[in-house]
């Protein structure tokens, strides 16, 4: 059941509406959250006094409450508010009234803004990418301005209040039974306006500075992987968190090695005698060589696979393994006598 509206501010059914915004004045300092912290029942107190106000200190409101009681309300009255920051938003120039200027959870809570993220697009060689590398880049972001400390006042002066919005950085416009809030035109949701901008960041607060981050690449990163780094973005606004900085990674080829997933693939030329008669062949590998023994009668293009040779696996135990394909390679330089004996091979066989 909910309350009634008058019995809740302590004012007459026919009171006017100074009585009762002076009513909810009087509440609303008694039952503050911030005087009153962690008391639930002071906390329910405050939030049923912004309640019964919005809708007695609106005319169309409180005519539909008088007839009809909160019936009369349904789909036009107070929609809940989800947190003080909804209560303050809604009642900017009473707070105003009630808690002077100060009130720095206020205008935290309207006007901070997270910063941008950024992006950066890092390339690196194939070799870095198989086992990590933990390089240094260098970005371009918004700093705070060591001048000013991030105020944007030039040293020895302060920020004022904005006189449009009171310090909120929004202003509410009440259209029949919508309030509509938009950032403050005056101040563009900052709340305060800097009369003395600081020369070095002219009132921005923020200064646009190189900034060298060493940033670790773990083993087995892919082209297109993206690694995020949080709160290396932009410098926010108004106290705002730093937006997050996402690094793209890109590999550069490798002239001998191919990549598929995790394996690698590569391909070894060997004399048409070794795939005939079978032997051993030296095949480089990620970390140096690997000897591999090839049977007699070889086809062309057949594939061997050296176990766990390839790349590691992103954040996991094990790697890949490497491919390697035989290529069989057709003397183009025979010699008088290599002809003949071959010739000899193919009568042989029969297959002159
Ligand atoms: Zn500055
Ligand atoms: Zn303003």
């Amino acid at each position: 059941m909910k309350n009634d509206y008058y019995s809740t501010l302590c004012v007459d059914r026919n009171a006017a509406s100074e009585e009762i915004k002076a009513a909810y004045r009087k509440m609303a300092l008694q039952y503050h959250p911030d005087r009153n912290p962690g008391n639930k029942e002071a906390e329910e107190k405050f939030k049923e006094a912004a309640e019964s106000y919005e809708v007695l200190s609106d005319p169309r409101k409180r005519e539909l409450y008088d007839r009809y009681g909160h019936d009369g309300l349904r789909g036009n009255g107070p929609q809940g508010f989800s947190g003080f920051e909804d209560i303050f938003s809604s009642f900017g120039d009473i707070f105003e009234d009630v808690f002077g200027l100060g009130s720095g959870r206020r205008r935290s809570g309207t006007a901070a803004r997270q910063g941008s993220d950024l992006r950066y697009d890092l390339k690196i060689s194939f070799m870095d990418a198989a086992f990590g590398i933990s390089p240094e880049i260098e970005i371009e972001r918004f700093e705070k301005c060591g001048e000013c400390e991030g105020s944007g006042a030039e040293p020895g002066t302060q920020p004022t209040v904005c006189p449009t919005c009171r310090g909120v950085g929004q202003v509410t416009r009440s259209n029949g039974f919508f309030s509509i809030s938009s950032a403050c035109p005056q101040c563009h949701g900052a709340g305060r306006i800097i009369e003395n901008p600081c020369r070095t960041c002219s009132g921005t607060g923020k200064t646009n500075a190189r900034k060298s981050i060493q940033i670790k690449i773990p083993p087995g990163v892919e082209t297109g992987s993206r690694l995020r780094l949080s709160g290396e973005g932009e410098e926010g606004g108004f106290g705002g968190p730093r937006g997050d900085l996402y690094v793209f990674i890109h590999i550069e080829p490798h002239e001998f090695f191919e990549r598929d997933g995790n394996d690698i693939v590569c391909r070894i030329s060997i004399p048409m005698t070794r795939a005939v008669l079978g032997g051993n062949i030296e095949v480089p590998t990620l970390e140096g060589t690997e000897r591999i023994k090839i049977p007699g009668s070889t086809p062309h293009g057949k594939i061997f696979k050296l176990k766990g040779k390839g790349i590691p696996h992103l954040r996991e135990f094990g790697r890949g393994d490497q491919l390697v394909q035989v290529m069989i390679e057709i003397p183009t330089d025979l010699g008088k006598k290599e002809k003949k004996l071959l010739r000899e091979f193919a009568e042989l066989r029969g297959e002159l």
